[in-house]
């Protein structure tokens, strides 16, 4: 029996709902991850410019959407010269996350001491204000994990998504209160690291989500794609959660209830601050 008809509960951990690429289908988006379970969605912002349409996104499905704010690795060249105030100013009045922040060693700029700075100030401020901080990164997983090792355990918890680096930081990670979280990319049969990560993190420190709209999930024949994008790939959406979470399953020879049971229980710990 398909993982999304068992009346399970899922948490996605992760999306960028606001994307433009959604936003004349968020109704069916909506109604899809209803109708598979999602009891939440969170979603990332990714730079000042659409803080606002994050924040409208919880503002109009209160009891659903939940959020965070903060400045991504792609998009640090665009931050304002007050940004870091701004952030502040913002997570003064509301219930939110911190995210998506990161490192990206893949960008082809000179701006990486830029991009390490930008992260380390959202981090500190994520410490200082114990609130959740959601966590990119590409291709820079030596200067992430020293940075990360090197901290006292983070009091509110972190979640590096889409996580790709090596399985044997999994136990310290985990003792940092630091979580990792799985969507499409773990549905790549040639995808063995993240298989690996899936079959070894610690129980209590794993997530799903869908990242929507990117990186989605290699899909059975029988299941169609909902969204195509202009590219011709798939949109990845939180309705494909289910999906994702039988493939966990079947990594961590358990049940998707057990899955959902756990992932949700543990995306509740760690957003405690953020759900209303
Ligand atoms: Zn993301």
């Amino acid at each position: 029996m398909p993982a999304d008809s068992q009346n399970l509960t899922w948490f996605d951990a992760h999306s960028h709902l606001q994307d433009p690429r959604l936003a004349p289908h968020l109704p069916q988006v909506l109604a899809r991850a209803r109708a598979a379970g999602l009891a939440r969605l969170h979603v990332d912002a990714t730079c000042e410019a659409d803080w606002s349409a994050v924040a409208a996104l919880a503002d109009a499905h209160p009891g659903l959407v939940i959020c965070s704010f903060g400045i991504h690795p792609w998009f640090i060249q665009g931050r304002s010269a007050r940004w870091l105030q701004n952030l502040r100013d913002l997570l003064a009045t509301r219930p939110a996350g911190i995210g998506e922040i990161g490192l990206d060693a893949r960008m082809d700029d000179s701006l990486d001491a830029d991009r390490e700075a930008v992260f380390r100030a959202q981090l500190d401020l994520s410490c200082e204000l114990a609130l959740p901080a959601s966590l990119h990164c590409r291709d820079a997983w030596n200067p992430m994990l020293q940075i990360l090792l090197a901290l006292p355990p983070h009091p509110a918890g972190l979640l590096i998504h889409a996580y790709s680096g090596p399985a044997d930081a999994l136990p310290d990670l985990a003792a940092k209160n630091i979580h990792i979280s799985f969507g499409g990319t773990l549905t790549r049969p040639q995808n063995a690291r993240a298989r690996e990560n899936a079959a070894r993190v610690p129980p209590g420190h794993f997530l799903l989500e869908s990242d929507a709209p990117d990186l989605p999930p290699t899909l059975p024949g029988d299941i169609p794609p909902h969204l195509v994008g202009d590219d011709g790939k798939t949109l990845s959406e939180p309705a494909y959660i289910p999906y994702v979470g039988q493939i966990l399953a079947d990594l961590r020879n358990t049940a998707p209830g057990d899955i959902a049971a756990q992932a949700t229980a543990t995306a509740r710990r760690l957003f405690a601050k953020l759900l209303t």
